[in-house]
């Protein structure tokens, strides 16, 4: 979970930031409105003791992307073999908690490990930025100042009620933070204590992430037993209505020629069985590369799932590796592109390959971020290719033909 609606505002309040004075009237105004809102002092006092601006939280929140990312990256790198793995393996480890969540919120096992598999990979990685610091700085840096600021007390409630200890309320810079990367308000609205040890510690429990993902699907409308879409064949040259919101009866879309693809994407067995079509007969048709690129047309399920992250790309990311735990295949339909996206793996192999050749990119994690795009445009310039800096699979072929 990433709060997308950030407005990028080039206001100069990170100047003032700088200056000491500033940033403690604000900290003492902060006490005044956590107080009122039932934050203890002490509980304040010890959690602010010490607090100071951290300027990389700013930068990240000005941070404007110099390199587009296409869906086909993004679904790459997301679902990709080892996560499929990892999924598989994580879903017999954990089959009787998934199934108590499942019994209890209704929602798909599989759907359950998909998000935590994209939000936090199985809670691998949760961010390492102290939230109470993050959110200070946000707030007294004016940076959509309202909402972090609710933000920041939800967290202060988190450490007074004693559910996650203080230590452990690390996050992304925005503050969404745990195995299942929830914002704090959304932790005080969702989170849920699924081990039964009186603590909703979305951290270090994995059945209380578990759990909480579940809640958060079950009251964001998940229907039980239903599928989240199915990809889709159009007819040619089609130039029909499109998009998540547009909805129609799956009558009306099969008289306008789009056609379920039968393939092994709904492979029902050990690890689900068998969705059905949604009740309320209503599809939207999801086109996430236009209309040479594979096509879905998506239900109430999806809204549901889209709701999480708010992005596109991330929900058919989870819907699509979803369909890859319970058995199914990948999507039939390629993407429109002759340089498809690559595995974390090959990105890894990307990177170790930079390395090699010298260029100075930190550590072969597998992220691909600024620095490592930088270093592919430059090889990719060296080697007489259209500098994009994706880590693609042509970058990834020229790059094996220059280590030889
Ligand atoms: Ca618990």
């Amino acid at each position: 979970m990433f709060p997308r609606l950030l407005a990028v505002t080039c206001l100069a309040f990170s100047t003032s930031l700088t200056q000491a004075a500033s940033f403690e009237t604000c900290v003492a105004g902060l006490r005044q409105t956590a107080l009122a809102q039932g934050i203890r002092a002490t509980t304040f006092d010890q959690s602010m003791k010490g607090v100071e601006p951290d300027e990389d939280v700013l930068k990240s929140y000005d941070y404007q992307p110099e390199f587009t990312t296409a869906i086909w990256d993004y679904v790459s790198g997301l679902v990709d073999e080892e996560r499929v793995t990892d999924g598989r393996q994580l879903l017999e480890q954990w089959s009787s908690v998934l199934a108590q969540a499942e019994q209890k919120f209704g929602v798909d096992r599989n759907v359950i490990v998909a998000v935590w598999g994209v939000e936090s990979n199985f809670g691998r990685i949760q961010g390492k930025r102290e939230l109470v610091r993050s959110l200070t700085t946000l707030v007294c840096a004016n940076k959509r100042q309202a909402f972090f600021r609710d933000e920041l007390i939800a967290t202060l409630r988190i450490i007074q009620t004693g559910d996650i200890v203080p230590e452990s309320l690390v996050g992304s810079w925005a503050g969404a933070f745990g195995q299942t990367q929830f914002m704090p308000t959304t932790y005080q609205r969702l989170a849920i204590d699924f081990d039964g040890d009186g603590r909703r510690d979305i951290v270090s429990s994995v059945p209380d992430a578990l759990g909480s993902t579940a809640n958060y699907l079950h009251r964001a409308g998940w229907v039980p037993g239903e599928a989240w879409g199915y990809e889709v064949q159009l007819p040619a040259n089609y130039a029909g209505p499109s998009g998540r919101r547009t909805k129609q009866s799956l009558a009306q879309w099969a008289s306008l020629g789009v056609k379920r693809i039968e393939s092994a994407q709904d492979a029902g067995g050990q690890n689900g069985g068998s969705q059905t079509s949604p009740a309320n007969n209503q599809a939207a048709l999801l086109l996430p590369a236009g209309v040479n690129g594979p096509a879905f047309l998506v239900f109430r399920n999806f809204d549901a799932i889209y709701s999480y992250n708010a992005a596109e790309s991330y929900a058919l990311s989870i819907a699509h590796l979803s369909d890859r735990l319970r058995g199914g295949a990948s999507f039939s339909t390629p993407w429109p592109t002759d340089d498809p996206g690559t595995s974390r793996a090959e990105r890894r192999e990307v990177q170790q390959r930079l390395l090699a050749l010298g260029y100075e990119i930190g550590i072969a994690d597998g992220l691909v971020g600024d620095k490592t795009r930088k270093a592919i445009s430059a090889f990719q310039t060296s080697a007489g290719m259209t500098a994009d800096g994706r880590a693609g699979q042509q970058v990834l072929k020229a790059l094996r033909a220059a280590s030889h």
